[in-house]
């Protein structure tokens, strides 16, 4: 009989049954005729370390796999690394101090598929070291060609069935990281702001409109009141001189424009926010795109193409002051949309994307054929597609990602 040690010594007992482990105990079984259980499991971002919080969930699937293979299940339980996109790349540009434009696409590349072999490995470790029973043989990289040849196959068979598509559409866009992003992506924090008054004049007189975005003026493409506020009857219908830039935009009557925030007269612009896009496809306006794609202003804002967003907003409001154009000033808490990775404030342009079309009622049906566990996971999936207002844009300009046809 071999002795017992009285000391538990977790070290060496524990790297024993790591090895016992690895030795494919827990792969699924192509061949089994027994019932087959399938963890369709979340791949993490490879880019730090394997935390307490990722611990915790891996805790939760592990316990499952194990409660369904010891009720005589074949599980499968593997186990993916979420390579591309954002996080990896302003990763890499921090700890390079570099922006990705400052070296050629493919050493930026291959820093970032360094950067994410080196999380792997570490993830590999800590998770080998809590013993989750993970099937190894089930694992998947999305940086590695046989599997984004996976993603290229459904992206051209959704083209083909006409769930994708590609157009000119507005988008949110960062500024600094030069890229498209998802409604999902865009927070939200609030900032104090400056509302101004300024004056527009028009042949029935003056229109006093407020804005927190006068660099927006040459965007502006039309104004709107409310159909049923008696201060600005006799506008509706009229059109109204911009001022500084000086050409006629209509004047709009709009249910949606509040009678109490600043006059009562908007000015829709393309793209201020969400609610100027509504605007804009419900009245068929005209684009005027005065934002490029790093955030300067465009040709089309005559002679302050070139300036970036802040010094415009500067530039414009002294020009008008000068001109007793803006004749009130208050500050003014808003809502600002931020890139999630870098917390740049968004714009939203209009720019030629891939988008997957959202059919908010097929997503409802869909639901009710599943079974949810707890049910009211149902309900929020369910509102989730009730607030989709837009098609989801899936395409990113970036260099370490899946390539597909240029938007
Ligand atoms: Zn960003």
């Amino acid at each position: 009989m071999s002795e017992v040690s009285k000391e538990y010594d977790f070290n060496c007992i524990e790297e024993k049954w790591v090895q016992s482990w690895d030795a494919c105990i827990y792969h699924f079984d192509w061949q089994s005729k027994k019932p087959q259980y399938i963890i369709d499991t979340p791949p993490p971002y490879p880019t730090g370390n394997f935390h307490i919080g990722n611990a915790l969930n891996w805790c939760y699937i592990d316990y499952v796999a194990r409660y369904k293979r010891m009720r005589g299940y074949n599980v499968m339980f593997p186990q993916g690394w979420d390579c591309h996109g954002l996080p990896t790349e302003v990763k890499v540009e921090e700890i390079n101090h570099i922006t990705k434009n400052q070296v050629p696409r493919e050493e930026f590349r291959r820093l970032c598929e360094k950067l994410t072999e080196e999380a792997i490995e570490r993830f590999h470790k800590s998770m080998g070291r809590l013993g989750l029973s993970i099937d190894w043989s089930n694992e998947y990289v999305t940086m590695k060609p046989e599997y984004y040849v996976k993603t290229q196959t459904s992206f051209v068979r959704m083209h083909q069935n006409g769930q994708i598509y590609r157009e000119d559409h507005p988008v949110n866009w960062c500024p600094r990281c030069g890229t498209a992003i998802a409604f999902a992506e865009v927070e939200y924090d609030s900032r104090t702001t400056t509302l101004n008054y300024m004056r527009f004049v028009s042949a029935e007189g003056e229109m006093q409109i407020a804005t927190s975005r006068p660099e927006l003026l040459p965007a502006c493409v039309a104004v709107a009141v409310n159909p049923h506020d008696g201060r600005y009857q006799k506008f509706i219908g009229k059109t109204v001189r911009v001022p500084i830039f000086d050409y006629e935009v209509p004047v709009l009557a709009d249910p949606v424009v509040d009678t109490a925030f600043g006059t009562g007269i908007v000015m829709i612009c393309t793209f201020g926010d969400k609610q100027d896009v509504r605007w804009w496809m419900e009245h068929h306006l005209p684009l005027r795109q005065v934002i490029d794609r790093e955030g300067r202003l465009t040709a089309v804002a005559g002679p302050y193409a070139g300036c970036s967003v802040s010094q415009a907003k500067d530039r414009i409001i002294q020009d008008m002051q000068k001109e007793d154009i803006i004749f009130k000033q208050e500050p003014l808490e808003q809502n600002v949309g931020l890139c999630w990775r870098c917390k740049t404030p968004i714009e939203i342009l209009s720019e030629r994307q891939w988008f997957v079309r959202i059919n908010a009622e097929e997503i409802k049906k869909t639901a009710e054929e599943i079974d949810w566990v707890p049910p009211h996971m149902q309900v929020r999936l369910k509102n989730w597609a009730d607030s989709v207002e837009w098609d989801w844009c899936i395409s990113r300009q970036r260099i370490f990602a899946t390539p597909m046809a240029a938007p």
